[in-house]
């Protein structure tokens, strides 16, 4: 059993999150309710993730594959979203489609092409309705935070890498077994939260040219925002915010 005063300190850590999401909705003039908490999960126990879905927490997002098996083994009973927002090995596609709702890491047509293509085995052998994984591209529109992602620094003002990268988007989107959802960043790390606001504004940005380009897939998310900076990314258009250390605690 979690010792009772750590699960009440992540059960108000929660609170205070989405009162702090709260306020930067009615900033923006959104409604909080388009806007999902993802509890980052990674380096904790299963244990430690069910406090927090005693807390109502509903979504989880885990970073690497091997680490979150075991840990989605073991809640498989529990209703949780599992997200995987850290970068995916194809040789690993097989097994992230089997564990993961919704890959946020999606990074190159390569990746993409095997994810659709497992997906597909996914299907089973009674012909049951054609699935298809929800997918987000991850973007690198900073330039210096993460070397993950398509790179595209500055977004649509790269007339060099656009081209390359609407090619990229053209081939995802046409994916039998893929549904592209929307865009993923992470924004350069900082202890000003407002000097991340650049880079959600260009992956909101590009993602509104995006949906008016390829209209065939939904664009609806923005998977941006982390401990330092959900507000900001809240008021900049975010749907998904990945937050660990302010659930959690520090990362040991
Ligand atoms: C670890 C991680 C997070 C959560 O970061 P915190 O600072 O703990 O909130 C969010 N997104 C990604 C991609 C991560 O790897």
């Amino acid at each position: 059993m979690l010792q009772q005063q750590q699960q009440a300190q992540i059960a108000h850590n929660i609170a205070v999150i989405r009162e702090r999401m709260a306020g930067a909705a009615r900033r923006a003039n959104r409604s909080v309710d388009d806007v999902t908490l993802i509890a980052v999960t990674k380096t904790h126990t299963a244990e430690v993730v069910s406090a927090a879905l005693a807390a109502g927490v509903s979504d989880c997002g885990e970073n690497r594959l091997q680490e979150a098996d075991a840990k989605i083994a073991a809640l498989r009973t529990r209703p949780v979203r599992w997200h995987l927002i850290g970068h995916l090995q194809r040789n690993k596609a097989k097994r992230a489609v089997a564990l993961f709702d919704l890959v946020h890491s999606l990074d190159s047509v390569r990746l993409a092409e095997a994810l659709s293509r497992h997906m597909a085995e996914e299907t089973g052998p009674q012909q049951a309705p054609r699935r298809r994984l929800p997918v987000l591209l991850q973007v690198n529109v900073s330039g210096e935070a993460t070397k993950e992602g398509f790179a595209l620094v500055g977004g649509l003002a790269n007339q060099t890498l656009l081209p390359d990268f609407y090619q990229a988007v053209e081939q995802i989107v046409a994916l039998p077994h893929l549904v592209v959802q929307g865009l993923m960043t992470v924004a350069p790390y900082s202890n000003d939260p407002e000097a991340a606001r650049p880079t959600f504004r260009l992956l909101r940005q590009l993602r509104d040219e995006l949906a008016s380009r390829f209209p065939v897939a939904s664009w609806h998310h923005l998977s941006m925002g982390m401990t330092g900076d959900f507000e900001v990314a809240i008021e900049e258009g975010a749907t998904l915010i990945r937050v660990g250390r302010a659930i959690f605690g520090e990362r040991t």
